[in-house]
């Protein structure tokens, strides 16, 4: 459930701290011999309300109306009334072994009896001031851990693993868009690349006007030698924090401004904008080749893009979509198709090169095509389930899928899959109309009924759609027939 906080937030008083800035924290505690990690559970709802601010974050709901008595995500200075308590719990211990950012803790230690001694303060703190650890996070004793997304050790800190994953995965270029890509992607990397300037000149040389597009020996050389540098994982010591702090994404700042100033914002950008409500921040735009976010966002598109929102799951992931479609005798045809270059199958279908997933070509506009995943049909069913798990109506829920996926039928498909979820049938809500009781006493049974259909129901295993009701208004005996339609001959044959 998701609370809209903007009105409260727009007369609420800004209450702004300064967050310990992650070099600092970074600097402080690398170069130690051992590491352990805590993470605090459902950070904010660990922060018990006033009563006089209970009723200031009150929400109505179908159910009624709430109160909430935890500190809910979405209102303004949640993070800064978060850190403030940490600090307060924390800030005498925080020093070269100990530091925390928000809901992570980190503690480092140079043997083992010293990190026992350290937890053990840190525990009886927490314990203290009543805040709960969440199990399933907790990282205890490493040489090399994971932190804010860097890697620490006694060797200092260097980027993560996936980043540098991506780096050395990345195919070689065929054409002049994917060696912008390319760099764009190594830009990210430029300042771990001595003398990067220079290594990567043959690569550069490819993108200027006029260069026909020969990825030569150079080329091969510039590229082996800087997968190599990232496969040994530069590490970093120490940057200059003094500097404001940029967060690169791939989205346009006229796209992002324009949807925060739309009256009715699409639901996904809502949820965006109450996530990053809790934050002061400007937005700027920079070129698409110097945007060093366009090729990292860009390949987590395939996966992340949504899921961040709802969660994809396992049977939609690349390998098992692949794997299906595989299987599928439809896909499997259109494949096969493809692979014999079957001109008319080539126009609508291709295998995307990256993947390996078989694609589904979509006209949009005058001479836009998006490309979509083929869903064979045995994934057809997780897909909706996935999609549909917030219950949004049949349009909403459609748009959500054909962001991504295509499969023939898909709307019908949807539109039944929506209106037959229980979920939803149980919470339509329901028309209130004013009734005033047939007088009584003047009736006899029998003299006056009343008939009513209830549905459209979930088919039965008999075909039947419906329920026709008949109440008699004086004994209120009640009788309820299932029929498998609401014409008058079905309605008529069963009261006779
Ligand atoms: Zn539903």
């Amino acid at each position: 459930m998701v609370v809209d906080y903007r009105l409260l937030n727009s007369v609420t008083e800004s209450f702004k701290i300064c967050l310990p800035k992650i070099a600092d924290i970074l600097h402080e505690i690398s170069g130690k011999k051992w590491y352990s990690v805590l993470d605090l559970k459902s950070a904010f709802f660990q922060i018990k309300l006033k009563n006089s601010d209970k009723q200031k974050l009150a929400f109505c709901s179908e159910l009624g109306n709430f109160q909430p008595t935890r500190l809910p995500f979405g209102s303004k200075n949640s993070t800064s009334y978060f850190h403030l308590l940490i600090s307060k719990c924390l800030d005498d211990l925080k020093g070269p072994n100990i530091q925390f950012f928000l809901d992570d803790i980190i503690i480092a230690a140079n043997s083992i009896s010293e990190m026992k001694t350290r937890l053990q303060l840190v525990f009886d703190r927490l314990a203290k001031f009543n805040l709960t650890l969440d199990p399933n996070k907790i990282q205890i004793c490493k040489t090399n851990i994971t932190y804010l997304g860097f890697n620490i050790s006694a060797n200092g800190y260097a980027p993560s693993e996936d980043n540098i994953q991506k780096v050395t995965k990345f195919p070689v270029s065929q054409n002049v868009k994917q060696v912008q890509s390319y760099l764009g992607m190594m830009n990210y990397f430029r300042h771990l690349i001595y003398n990067y300037a220079e290594v990567v000149e043959p690569i550069v040389n490819l993108t200027r006007k006029g260069t026909p597009f020969v990825w030569s020996e150079n080329c091969q050389d510039a590229f082996n030698v800087m997968q190599e540098i990232i496969l040994n994982k530069p590490t970093i010591k120490n940057y200059d924090e003094s500097k404001p702090l940029y967060l690169t994404t791939d989205a346009n700042a006229k796209s992002l401004t324009y949807h925060m100033n739309l009256y009715k914002q699409p639901d996904i950008v809502k949820r965006w904008l109450l996530y990053l409500q809790d934050f002061s921040y400007n937005i700027d735009h920079i070129k698409g080749c110097d945007n060093p976010a366009d090729f990292l966002s860009r390949m987590q598109i395939e996966d992340v893009e949504v899921n961040n929102l709802f969660h994809m799951g396992d049977q939609l992931s690349h390998s098992n979509i692949k794997l299906c479609q595989s299987m599928d005798s439809c896909t499997s045809e259109i494949i096969k198709k493809i692979e014999e270059k079957d001109s008319k199958t080539c126009q609508k279908y291709f295998i995307d090169s990256y993947t390996g997933l078989l694609m589904f070509k979509i006209k949009s506009g005058k001479d836009q095509i998006l490309n979509k995943i083929y869903i064979p049909r045995n994934l057809v069913r997780d897909c909706l389930l996935v999609a549909h798990a917030p219950h949004f109506g049949v349009q909403k829920t459609y748009d959500f899928i054909k962001i991504k996926y295509f499969w023939p039928g898909m709307y019908a498909d949807v539109k039944n899959f929506c209106e037959n979820c229980c979920n939803c049938m149980q919470n339509k809500p329901k028309r209130k109309t004013i009734t005033h009781s047939i007088p009584k006493h003047h009736l006899a049974p029998g003299e006056f009924l009343a008939m009513d259909i209830v549905g459209k129901l979930p088919r039965s295993v008999d075909n039947q759609n419906y329920i026709l009701t008949i109440v008699d208004h004086y004994s209120r005996y009640l009788e309820a027939i299932p029929i498998p339609n609401t014409t008058s001959n079905t309605i008529i044959r069963h009261l006779n």
